[in-house]
């Protein structure tokens, strides 16, 4: 049991607190799901960045899926093998593309033609070759949130298939490009292990007609999307699904690389916060808190559900409340309509799952500050990333007042 009381009068509110134990135990258990082939995690550093995290999971042996060159120098920072490192993405700036080419990562991982031939200008620039994979959408529905649905035709991410076997061929011609891996992402939060399964069906057959072209396919990048339990969903099975993947490949001598994200960190997330006051009208009852939508915004965006405790409450006068932050926006909320027991000042609110897209797609909306990040390892707290001040705030826009 974590003692978040203790936590939060050392660390302050609002506060995200990571358990490194558990991020262990995950690298572990999907690991070893596809332990009958060569394979290689390659964590989705945008679900949660921080630098400790990273150099946490670099010393577990995992990799890094990369969307910006940021991500690139934080994962190469933290110490990821530069050999593990995967740079993804739709939009990469030709900047980005050179840095990456001349940190000699593993593979760019390429969305468009253009890209590709962009690619190949910088790398005979810059005298190199450059290892590829290409981004394939392969039209499978998700069944999950629409903003984190990825590999259907009306989303903008990849290629389909026909463009995909043009664009090997062509790269595979190139002096400068190296076709080394395929790829596919379908979305996020995925918890059936049907379109997985036919996701990998169908690039399983790519994989095999881009072999019978000669085109030497070393990496089968399977993306991320693995859901996790917020609160009653009934999650794959690792098994089945490294199983599948494992079907779909038959014989293929190829290293799988999966690139979880949340599924790595999600549940080993928590933000703490404190109840500033209470207040009710005719039609709903509020519960104000300390940490708003800048914070976590997942529930404001996509109507995320996130499972929460009130430290040392009474459970028997419960009513139907909604947990608001103090940002000026009506859709600041972290819970709707959820069953609380009463509540008072500086009450302890424990945010559950927010390990994964919480603090990294949090903002400074309202000129707040950042919050503090904490780990907890081997029964052990310590500060992972201190908390912003107001001078941190002004330091890019104070000179030219
Ligand atoms: C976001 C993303 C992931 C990780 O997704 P999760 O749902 O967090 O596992 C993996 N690969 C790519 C290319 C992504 O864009």
């Amino acid at each position: 049991m974590i003692n978040f009381k203790k936590l939060s009068n050392k660390y302050d509110t609002p506060l995200y607190v990571y358990n490194f134990d558990e991020i262990t135990k995950n690298y572990n258990e999907l690991k070893n799901a596809f332990k009958a082939r060569k394979s290689m995690l390659c964590y989705a550093v945008k679900a949660n960045s921080n630098l400790s995290v990273l150099k946490h999971l670099a010393k577990l042996g995992s990799g890094c899926d990369c969307v910006s060159i940021g991500e690139v120098k934080r994962a190469l920072l933290a110490g990821v093998d530069k050999y593990k490192i995967i740079f993804s993405g739709v939009g990469k700036k030709d900047s980005e593309i050179r840095e990456a080419l001349q940190k000699d990562i593993l593979m760019l991982n390429l969305e468009s033609e253009e890209e590709m031939l962009r690619v190949e200008k910088i790398a005979k620039e810059l005298d190199k070759n450059a290892r590829i994979s290409i981004r394939v959408n392969p039209d499978i529905d998700p069944k999950t949130h629409p903003y984190i649905s990825t590999g259907l035709h009306e989303n903008k991410f990849g290629v389909d298939i026909d463009t995909a076997k043009k664009m090997y061929l062509y790269a595979n011609k190139s002096k400068n490009l190296t076709p080394i891996g395929i790829h596919y992402h379908i979305g996020s939060q995925i918890v059936k292990a049907l379109p997985f399964k036919e996701a990998a069906l169908v690039m399983g057959n790519l994989l095999r007609s881009l072999k019978a072209a000669n085109i030497d396919i070393k990496f089968f990048d399977i993306g991320g999307g693995v859901g996790i339990k917020y609160k009653d969903e009934i999650t794959i099975s690792l098994y089945d699904y490294a199983q599948n993947i494992f079907e779909a490949l038959k014989n293929e001598d190829v290293t799988i690389v999966c690139e979880p994200g949340r599924y790595m960190v999600g549940n080993c997330g928590y933000l703490l916060t404190k109840v500033l006051y209470e207040k009710a009208n005719d039609k709903k009852r509020f519960v104000i808190v300390d940490a708003g939508m800048n914070d976590l915004v997942r529930p404001s965006l996509y109507q995320a559900y996130h499972d929460f405790e009130v430290i040392g409450a009474n459970d028997d006068e419960k009513s139907l409340a909604d947990i608001v932050g103090p940002i000026c926006e009506s859709g600041d909320f972290l819970a709707k309509d959820r069953q609380m027991p009463k509540t008072k000042h500086d009450d302890l609110i424990v945010i559950k799952s927010a390990g994964a897209y919480g603090f990294t797609m949090s903002s400074n909306y309202n000129t707040r500050c950042k919050v503090a990040e904490i780990a907890l390892e081997d029964g052990k707290d310590r500060l992972i990333r201190r908390r912003e001040n107001f001078e941190d705030l002004i330091e890019l826009e104070k000179e030219y007042i």
